[in-house]
């Protein structure tokens, strides 16, 4: 007999603006009849990926697969200023998806060189994000975790600036730790208020619930803090990818409230499936069978904004005034 008797999802879940909007650009240019390709999976998640194909949308790895006059998708991390100009010159349609706030980097990081600084770039090596932002900066230091600090070297002007979903404390401790190798410190503190918002709310429902359950791809980087801080708030927690990897009820051992929470690539309804799942298999009996209605008012209750994954409504607002979709032709 399952002891579950509420799931609660954390708010503020759902896709971030970032990855809603470049998944929408890639809807919209397929609706108005191009043939339409994203630059890489324009998020790691396997129903979002089959959605987008069932409507003609292809995920391409290099521009070389795409043919003259198509339109190209560039997901939210972005990518170097090369590759936006081989695509224009490939005679490509470039829809820019870039989340603003990977822009802001950009635009910071390229200003740092003008300023000539030595640049170090906390991010994680090969990440699509960080890619694209070295190539504003190809000379940056890149480091990630602690053993790697030991190699920046000390200058005279440093500045440090971040990959958007870096740990906020993992900034701050490199912040310190430069503080002692040059005479002068610039620090832009890139990291995204969504990755900070989101992990504000998992650990405060963390406080709240016998069990943690967080829903995201293997690698997201983001996904694993959400996991981390779970831990270190002392609750027991499971990281997984979807409702299809709940199998076995003994994980949630005498739990009775469980948490949900997801990263910025998981979409709103695989939650909802997660916390269905979770009554399903682990709930009171009395709640088994009401599994998909209480999963719906779960997520319904705190989603902020309400059960939205899309922003199709308003992007055909703006684009009246201000196309967000530019074209490169
Ligand atoms: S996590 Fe932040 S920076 Fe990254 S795509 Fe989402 S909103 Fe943009």
């Amino acid at each position: 007999m399952g002891t579950v008797e509420t799931v609660l999802i954390a708010r503020r879940t759902g896709f971030c603006y970032g990855v809603r909007e470049a998944i929408d650009y890639a809807k919209l240019a397929a609706a108005d009849g191009k043939s339409t390709h994203t630059l890489g999976q324009v998020v790691h998640n396997e129903g979002v990926i089959e959605e987008l194909q069932a409507q003609g949308i292809r995920t391409v790895d290099s521009l070389d697969d795409v043919d003259r006059g198509a339109a190209i998708v560039i997901r939210a991390h972005g990518v170097t200023p090369e590759v936006m100009a081989r695509a224009a010159d490939k005679g490509l349609e470039v829809i820019d998806g870039t989340c603003t706030w990977v822009i802001q980097e950009q635009k910071e990081l390229a200003r740092l060189v003008d300023e000539d600084y030595t640049i170090v770039l906390l991010g994680t090596p090969n990440h699509p994000e960080v890619v694209g932002l070295l190539g504003f900066a190809p000379d940056a230091i890149l480091v990630d975790e602690e053993g790697d600090w030991e190699r920046i070297p000390r200058r005279k002007r440093m500045a440090l600036i971040s990959q958007s979903t870096q740990p906020p404390w993992k900034f701050e401790k490199l912040a310190a730790y430069l503080v002692s190798h040059c005479h002068e410190l610039k620090i832009v503190n890139t990291v995204c208020p969504v990755t900070i918002r989101r992990q504000q709310d998992t650990m405060d429902l963390a406080d709240s619930v016998d069990l943690m359950v967080v829903v995201g791809g293997r690698n997201s980087a983001n996904t694993k803090e959400l996991t981390r801080l779970c831990s270190i708030a002392g609750r027991p927690v499971t990281q997984i990818e979807n409702a299809a990897d709940l199998t076995d009820a003994a994980v949630f051992g005498e739990a009775r409230i469980v948490g949900v929470t997801g990263g910025t690539s998981t979409p709103i309804e695989d939650l909802e499936g997660v916390a269905r799942r979770v009554y399903e298999l682990a709930g009171t009996d009395g709640l088994r069978s009401r599994a998909a209605e209480l999963a719906r008012a779960a997520v319904t209750a705190v989603a902020d904004p309400a059960y939205r994954s899309t922003s199709i409504g308003r992007l055909r607002t703006a684009t009246a005034s201000h196309p967000p979709i530019s074209g490169a032709a």
